[in-house]
């Protein structure tokens, strides 16, 4: 196949067999969102490129190396968004949300565009579930973001997760950290790679984000920042850890957590797998108390998480965790004929009305591989319409389980249809009760 008829490198086709799994998910997810309070919210897939440049941060990787940039036709700079969080805080402070009752939650769902090295759990367009909180600079307000993401994860059936957080310190405790950084890296200027030898001047901090193999392990004894948080950002970790505790949420401090994104301030977390291979982060977060301000709002505290969706979506496969089973044609309605074929597609309309999944021949098919279709579709019931159905108006309805049939009034076929459906959900739960106890 040619290289134009093949998707791009680095994304992915949600195919039909699959995509209710993703729609399971998305759903649990904003539900779960929802009874924190977190409403969602939708902005654009680009913004003027600035928007990331500046916030993301000049000397991350993500601007750095992963950028998807272009002139548009009026001669902008547009950037796909790699992230939502600086999309967003841009839309909150421009429609006002941030101006009305805060806290002010909101979550959202969408692509996102990086231009990395594709591989298990890496691609160049993915995607995020995520949320952000503005108005709360409580460190109970970090305690439930961080609940929140362990409750979605939790209620999906994820297993073998281990939540990591740490604090990275203000803006005053920061430079002193900085400071310390620098003179550590400083000796090894002629070893890091090209980006962190640029990084070394501008942002140190930078650094210890490095994939590159050398920088990490360079990385890896450089100087801890909790051995330079002031006494107000200590206190504010003591008391997230605490509050967690509080809620049942186990936790280790890694103190070499620093997140890829220059926005962060005081806590930042992962939650990471066992089970996914090196790719083992699903889902990032933190504070972001000096965005808001910088992006030209008032001066808001903020904070958020963001779970990929793809890497959860691994996770949730290598474990076998239960799905529910993705919504069948219930009836199928083979037909013999051309005036019974007429009156199928009739049938099929009444029982859509009626919010009964129903289909039908559509390519001019024999009776056998009507019903040859209907059993690959999965149909719970079909029946068949002939010159004697539509001469006496009764139809026989079978079910493809059991094998059983019932005869109705054509008519009736929707009441049917419904009563036959709860006697098996009620018969299906049954046994499970009789089966887990
Ligand atoms: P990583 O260290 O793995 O590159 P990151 O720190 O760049 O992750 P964030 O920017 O915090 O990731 O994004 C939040 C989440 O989005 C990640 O934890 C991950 O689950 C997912 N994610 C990030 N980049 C990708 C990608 N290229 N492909 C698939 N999922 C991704
Ligand atoms: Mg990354």
């Amino acid at each position: 196949m040619s290289e134009i008829n093949r998707a791009v490198k680095g994304t992915n086709d949600i195919l039909p067999d699959k995509s209710y799994k993703y729609r399971f998910v998305e759903n649990k997810m904003l539900e779960t969102a929802e009874l924190f309070g977190f409403k969602e919210i939708r902005v654009p897939v680009f913004e003027h490129t600035e928007v990331f440049s500046r916030n993301v941060g000049e000397d991350t990787d993500v601007v750095q190396k992963e950028m998807y940039t272009f002139e548009d036709k009026g001669g902008r700079s547009i950037t796909l968004r790699p992230e939502l969080t600086a999309g967003v805080v841009r839309s909150v402070i421009e429609r006002g949300v941030i101006n009305g009752a805060l806290p002010a939650k909101v979550c959202y769902i969408g692509g996102c565009y990086r231009y990395e090295k594709p591989q298990a759990g890496r691609l160049r367009e993915f995607h995020q579930f995520g949320v952000e909180c503005f108005g709360a600079a409580n460190p109970a307000a970090d305690a439930e973001i961080i609940a929140l993401a362990r409750q979605i994860l939790v209620t999906l059936g994820v297993k073998g997760i281990s939540l990591k957080i740490n604090s990275i310190g203000c803006e005053h405790c920061r430079k002193n950290y900085v400071a310390a950084l620098k003179s550590y890296f400083e000796e090894y200027k002629d070893t890091l790679c090209g980006t962190c030898n640029g990084r070394l001047n501008r942002n140190p901090l930078r650094i210890l984000d490095c994939k590159s193999p050398i920088c990490s392990e360079i990385a890896a004894k450089a100087p801890l920042i909790t051995d330079y948080l002031c006494d107000d950002c200590k206190a504010h970790f003591a008391a997230v850890k605490e509050s967690l505790t509080a809620q049942g949420v186990m936790f280790d401090v890694d103190p070499h957590i620093v997140r890829g994104l220059d926005y962060y301030n005081r806590t930042v977390f992962e939650f990471v797998s066992g089970d996914i291979g090196a790719q083992s982060t699903v889902c990032g977060g933190g504070r972001y108390d000096g965005l808001v301000a910088k992006m030209g709002g008032n001066d808001t505290p903020a904070l958020g998480f963001a779970i990929g969706i793809e890497r959860l979506m691994m996770l949730l496969e290598n474990t076998e965790a239960p799905f529910p089973e993705d919504k069948k044609c219930v009836l199928y309605v083979a037909a013999m004929g051309d005036k019974a074929q007429i009156k199928a597609g009739g049938v099929c309309a009444a029982l859509r009305d009626d919010g009964i999944a129903a289909q039908c021949d559509l390519c001019g098919r024999g009776l056998k591989a009507q019903l040859k279709y209907a059993d690959k579709i999965g149909a719970a019931y079909t029946t068949v319409l002939g010159d004697n159905e539509l001469a006496d108006g009764k139809v026989t309805v079978k079910d493809m389980k059991t094998g059983e049939t019932y005869v109705c009034n054509i008519n009736d076929i929707s009441d049917k249809i419904t009563d036959l459906s709860l006697k098996s959900a009620l018969h299906s739960l049954e046994e499970s009760v009789l089966t887990n106890g």
